[in-house]
């Protein structure tokens, strides 16, 4: 889960990471009025989107009073950077800097550890720093056992080129960057840029962080991280109504059961889908063993309701629950979504494939079309997708 940059913030604070004084996160520009009048100083207000380059963007804006904030946040909120909508700032008293640094701990996957990156060349992207200035940007691969102590601490800041006089209070810095990657199961915490002010003090002046998910357990408190809002509408009513449902970009909703069954699913709509312009599969569904006719008219109301949807692939490989219990899922599913106006594919096999079968055909659904393969019936549902489209 990435967070916006008041949450890595707060995150920052909590664990003695400098970030500057004060922040408030407001959504309207009178509100930025208010809290640039509260301080009493010239202030920057900050588009908070998960995405880089605001500043570019023109998401970061330097307002001098109060007046002129109202303004800068009137102009900031709605923007759109990157796909992202600004609905949120952050008004914090503005800094005056005299150097930009960069740094960073993250997971680095391919090589099984953890890795540090530190450059005295803040300000710019990182990527474009990695690709431009290689050189200038020190990685530091991190023994997870050993940790980041003051010493170690200062040698990757050395290494990434920061200067003598700010080494040992930058050191202290990134030591504590450390303690919150590991007190709160962080894969990434990033800070660019990390600035020395014109009196000498290192602050994050932003803030990157990406909590691992897999620890959510250990840490009750990141649930309020959450941003509901954003989410996606359609994940959100999955999860309301307890579906392991996740939305992708293409046209085909696929719904089976089995985490194993749906991925080869998606794999093979994918495959089939090339033929037909590159159609593909619209989410991730997996109704699970107990395929009740309720949760087969869940899983088939919210892919129904995605407008992104064109057809519907139903790939169920009879267990525990026999595809007789499957059929009669369909069946009344139909009957409790009334009108099923896209066209739905649905392949039956395993456990009494042949009962499920005749039910189905016995029903003769409006828009089903019931075939034997699960080849067949990805290119069906590829096909009709296309033709949807
Ligand atoms: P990003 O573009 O999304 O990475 O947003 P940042 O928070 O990094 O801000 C972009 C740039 O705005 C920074 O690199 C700074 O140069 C500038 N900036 C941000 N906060 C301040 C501040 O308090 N004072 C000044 N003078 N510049 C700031
Ligand atoms: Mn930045």
């Amino acid at each position: 889960m990435d967070l916006y940059e008041y949450q890595a913030k707060d995150l920052f604070a909590a664990h003695g990471v400098p970030v500057g004084p004060r922040q408030r996160v407001v959504t309207h520009p009178s509100d930025a009025w208010d809290a640039a009048a509260d301080y009493g100083v010239p202030v920057v207000i900050k588009a908070q989107v998960k995405t880089g380059g605001r500043g570019k963007a023109g998401g970061v804006k330097l307002a001098k009073d109060a007046d002129d904030a109202e303004v800068k946040a009137a102009a900031i909120l709605g923007l759109d950077i990157r796909g992202h909508t600004v609905r949120r700032l952050l008004v914090v008293p503005a800094s005056t800097i005299a150097e930009e640094y960069y740094f960073s701990f993250l997971l680095d996957r391919a090589n099984r550890t953890f890795l540090a990156m530190a450059s005295a060349e803040g300000g710019m992207e990182i990527e474009e720093l990695a690709a431009e200035r290689p050189e200038a940007l020190a990685r530091v691969p991190v023994d997870a056992n050993e940790g980041v102590d003051l010493a170690r601490a200062k040698e990757i800041l050395t290494a990434g080129g920061f200067p003598e006089p700010v080494l040992d209070r930058a050191a202290e810095v990134v030591v504590r960057l450390w303690d919150t990657f590991v007190a709160e199961d962080a894969t990434l915490v990033e800070v660019n840029p990390l600035v020395r002010d014109e009196d000498d003090r290192i602050i994050a002046l932003d803030g990157k962080v990406t909590l691992d998910e897999n620890a959510a357990f250990r840490h009750p408190a990141h649930a309020e991280l959450v941003d509901t809002e954003a989410e996606d509408p359609l994940e959100s009513a999955a999860k309301a109504k307890g579906l392991n449902y996740v939305k992708l970009d293409g046209q085909v909703g696929i719904i089976g059961n089995g985490a194993g069954l749906v991925m080869s699913t998606l794999d093979v709509v994918a495959y089939a889908g090339e033929e037909f312009g590159g159609v593909k599969p619209a989410n991730f569904l997996d109704i699970g063993g107990g395929a009740s006719a309720e949760i087969m008219a869940n899983g088939l109301g919210i892919i129904l309701s995605d407008p992104d949807v064109r057809s519907v692939f139903v790939n169920v490989f009879g267990g525990i629950t026999a595809c007789d219990a499957v059929a009669n899922g369909i069946v009344q599913a139909f009957q409790l979504l009334g009108t099923v106006t896209k066209p739905v594919v649905v392949r039956l096999d395993g456990n009494n494939a042949a009962e499920g079968r005749r039910i189905l055909d016995k029903a003769s659904l409006p828009g089903l079309t019931r075939l034997d393969t699960m080849d067949e019936a990805a290119r069906t549902a590829a096909e009709l997708a296309a033709k949807g489209a």
